[in-house]
């Protein structure tokens, strides 16, 4: 529609200059003035060489040329004239020579029409002050080097003339057009080649975070099973692998939670659908006896309870998925938690017919959550009793042991088959789902309890018992001073 604005429309805009564009941008200024460098440095530095060059050559030629002529007592055309026929100079393009007022004595520009005008030139006037003269340009137009000097005639200290030097040189110029046609056209040679490098790498590039850029996009949608390819191995490749590491987990905890989910609705709508049934045949009997109604009110109680109970372990479960613990660590003696829950399990025990034995050791302190450390010794213990044969017994112990606290439940009960001992610690995983619902059981009980150790910085394992049952066992790094005070 018009004037309307689409989402991605509007993010490129805020999104100003592209990756490609600024790449490339940096690359073409850095090459620019790179050759801008190479063109102009050498250049530069032959031209200086060249009037160096000449400034030694003119001088030292209008210095012979005047000291020869100082032995003169009067400057004339013909004195001069003599004097230059005897004098063996190298050419140049013009040579000049003036009185002392910058009247034009000798000229080798024969046509001789300037003989006896005076020289209007700067060079003239500044030598007939008593100074040397010298001035050098090179013409890019013309590809030459003109060069121009002046020397004073001196006879007894006053000045009687000036030497005037003309040089008109191409041969240096040529010289120096060649290296710079030669380095301009290098230059342009490898500009292309830099231009084509530039174009094709920050295509490479600007493709490969596209599709990364893409890749996300599809993640963010809800398909966390998209996966790049991997190309190369530098770092775009690494973040491609990285990215696919990280939606691999976003995979497999969307699953978790689906999973999770669904166990949960399942677990709540069974004592749900009993409560229902019970209130429904309470309800629609119309002659129902006072002894009856009281058991569907006990069962509707039950199931209650039963709702409750697991409502409350999910918040636990909730709470330590969160990482978010209200209870605060802090030094505790595993013993006295232990001692604590134990007392709190005997009637259970007792009514199963099963014995607990303790053997705590001293020196057992650990930086734990109190409240955790209950969880997790009271649902392991609870189990032992739970799943063991009557007459059968619980044996605790805690010992420190090295630099860890070691906790022990081993029962004398049912075992657990080596294929579920994996999953035990599963949420809502249970081996014989009857018992466990006959004892009350949830399946969630020992998915606390790994869950509560690893928040508190713990290790769990399970194995059989040698005889008959299971022994589960926790470790904890022992606190610090606890360590120092045993070595
Ligand atoms: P539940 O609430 O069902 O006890 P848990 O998570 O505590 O759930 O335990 C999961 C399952 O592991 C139980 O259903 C049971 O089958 C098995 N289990 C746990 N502890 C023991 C044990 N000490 N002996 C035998 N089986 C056990």
């Amino acid at each position: 529609m018009w004037g309307t604005i689409s989402a991605r429309d509007e993010k490129k805009r805020r999104r100003g200059l592209s990756l490609r564009f600024k790449i490339a941008a940096v690359f073409t200024l850095f090459t620019a003035a790179l050759l801008l460098g190479v063109n102009t440095y050498p250049i530069m530095t032959s031209r200086d060489m060249v009037y160096a060059t000449k400034k030694t050559a003119l001088q030292s030629q209008g210095s012979v040329v005047s000291s020869s002529l100082s032995a003169l007592e009067e400057l004339t055309a013909d004195s001069v004239s003599r004097v230059m026929e005897l004098l063996d100079v190298t050419p140049v393009t013009r040579m000049l020579v003036t009185d002392g007022a910058g009247r034009i004595l000798y000229d080798t520009d024969r046509s001789g029409s300037n003989l006896g005008r005076y020289a209007l030139l700067s060079g003239v006037a500044s030598a007939l002050e008593g100074n040397a003269w010298f001035t050098c340009a090179y013409s890019y137009a013309d590809g030459a080097f003109a060069s121009r000097s002046a020397t004073p005639v001196m006879a007894g200290g006053t000045v009687t003339g000036a030497v005037y030097l003309y040089d008109y040189d191409t041969e240096q110029g040529d010289i120096i057009a060649g290296l710079r046609d030669n380095l301009f056209n290098m230059s342009l040679l490898f500009a292309v080649a830099c231009f084509l490098i530039i174009a094709v790498l920050s295509a490479t590039m600007t493709r490969r975070i596209k599709r990364l850029t893409a890749a996300v996009e599809v993640v963010r949608g809800g398909d966390y099973s998209y996966r790049i390819p991997v190309e190369g191995r530098d770092e775009l490749a690494e973040l491609s692998d990285e990215f696919n590491v990280l939606t691999g987990r976003l995979e497999d905890t969307e699953e978790a939670r689906r999973r999770f989910v669904s166990d949960a609705s399942h677990e709540l709508r069974t004592p749900l659908a009993a409560i229902r049934l019970l209130s429904d045949s309470i309800t629609q009997s119309g002659d129902m006896d006072a002894d009856t109604m009281r058991e569907f009110a006990q069962d509707i109680g039950s199931e209650a309870e039963r709702l409750q109970r697991i409502t409350e372990k999910l918040m636990t479960l909730t709470r330590l998925d969160a990482g978010v613990s209200n209870r605060q660590r802090e030094s505790v003696d595993m013993k006295d938690v232990a001692e604590r829950t134990l007392h709190l399990l005997q009637p259970l025990a007792a009514a199963q017919n099963v014995t607990i034995v303790t053997a705590f050791g001293e020196g057992c302190v650990v930086s734990a959550s109190a409240d955790d450390l209950y969880q997790i010794i009271f649902n392991l213990a609870e189990n032992a009793v739970k799943y063991n044969i009557p007459g059968g017994s619980v044996t605790i112990s805690l010992k420190a042991a090295g630099s860890k606290a070691l906790l022990t439940v081993a029962d004398t009960g049912i075992g657990i088959p080596e294929a579920d001992r994996e999953h035990v610690f599963d949420r809502f995983y249970r081996v014989d789902k009857a018992r466990s619902r006959a004892s009350g059981g949830s399946g969630l009980g020992l998915a606390i309890v790994r869950d509560a150790v690893a928040a508190n910085g713990g290790e769990i394992w399970v194995a059989p018992r040698a005889e008959r049952g299971t022994v589960f066992s926790v470790a904890f790094p022992l606190c610090q001073t606890e360590k120092e005070g045993r070595t």
